[in-house]
């Protein structure tokens, strides 16, 4: 009798002949039947499972694909950021380096011009460079 009429209670699967509850875990079987239609057990369970699933997987799916949307414009925006940053600091750069050629050329004009004005002054001094004038003149006179 037990072999024919035993079941295997619903819930924790423990074998015993028909009865109202389970000889194990004390589950009432008409209860638990009726929070759990049998047959569609298996099917229920997994439906259950795939209807907890089913919801959640395209909410995942769509936060995930939201938040990758969002990394990717972030990062794109970012890149961009630091691309003008990039730029902008190469230009300062640029400017920075222009800045002291120039300043080195100044420098080295201002040098230049008064080692010319001092060696004019000592090498030429004003009558002979009147004097040269005279004779370029003269010259072209003749
Ligand atoms: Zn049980």
């Amino acid at each position: 009798m037990i072999a024919t009429g035993s079941i295997n209670c619903p819930k924790c699967g423990h074998a015993q002949e028909e009865r109202l509850d389970c000889r194990k875990c004390g589950v009432v079987f008409s209860k638990y039947y009726a929070l759990h239609p049998p047959g569609r057990l298996d099917i229920a369970g997994v439906a259950e499972e795939s209807s907890v699933k089913k919801p959640s997987e395209p909410d995942q799916a769509t936060v995930i694909s939201d938040l990758q949307q969002q990394v990717r414009e972030l990062s794109a925006r970012f890149a961009e950021i630091e691309f003008e940053k990039a730029e902008r600091s190469q230009l300062r750069t640029d400017l920075k380096n222009l800045d002291r050629r120039l300043q080195d050329m100044l420098d080295r004009m201002a040098l230049q011009l008064e080692q010319f004005e001092s060696g004019l002054r000592s090498r030429l001094p004003r009558r002979q460079s009147t004097n040269r004038v005279f004779i370029c003149l003269r010259s072209l006179n003749d």
